[in-house]
């Protein structure tokens, strides 16, 4: 527990971004400390070792999806550690080729997210990494990406939850997150 409280020590908050009313959670702390950063990847990679679902041979992850654009920050760490590939989701018109689309809302109207066609074969093996889950809208359309690929959707990891929001009802996967927060 001691990892949990020292990444969440590091977190720093930020009240009107980015806009009015909203406050904004902020990982970049953790990780411009290379030991906190670290302590980040080697808390994930123990949850994946411990986690029952994992452990089967048949369950070895194929596939680190992560999201645009702080899931680029670790997911592919992660997916290095693992022997996986990493496959990242953007918004809309950011990916070459034909991609897979779904929509998902935002506070005001929808966005759509990308993952390019082909980038998971059916049957693999996959976990989405975010920093952070707050409605949960994002997590849900990249795991809907990763479904209509054929991938085996495993679970959603996440730095922090905002737990009143109540995101992880709108997921198709189990999820895991490192610090839960309430307010
Ligand atoms: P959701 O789709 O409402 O769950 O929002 C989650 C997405 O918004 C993630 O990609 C986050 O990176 C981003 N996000 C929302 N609030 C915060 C925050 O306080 N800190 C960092 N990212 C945030």
């Amino acid at each position: 527990m001691a990892d949990v409280q020292y990444i969440q020590s590091l977190l720093t908050q930020h009240a009107d971004f980015p806009k009015k009313g909203i406050v904004f959670l902020d990982i970049f702390p953790l990780l411009r400390d290379p030991f906190a950063f670290e302590t980040l990847i080697t808390h994930f990679m123990h949850h994946i070792t411990a986690d029952t679902i994992f452990k089967s041979p048949t369950k070895k992850i194929d596939i680190v999806v992560g999201l645009d654009a702080r899931g680029f920050l670790f997911g592919p760490i992660i997916a290095l550690r693992l022997g996986a590939a990493f496959v990242p989701v953007r918004k809309r018109g950011k990916l070459p080729g034909v991609c897979v689309q779904a929509s998902y809302e935002k506070e005001y109207g929808t966005d759509v997210f990308e993952m390019q066609a082909g980038a998971i074969a059916p049957g693999q093996t996959v976990i989405v990494v975010d920093d952070l889950i707050a409605t949960g809208g994002s997590a849900s359309a990249a795991g809907e990406l990763v479904t209509k690929q054929g991938g085996q959707l495993l679970e959603y990891l996440f730095i922090i939850e905002l737990t009143f929001l109540k995101g992880t009802e709108k997921l198709n996967a189990q999820s895991y997150s490192i610090v839960q927060s309430d307010d």
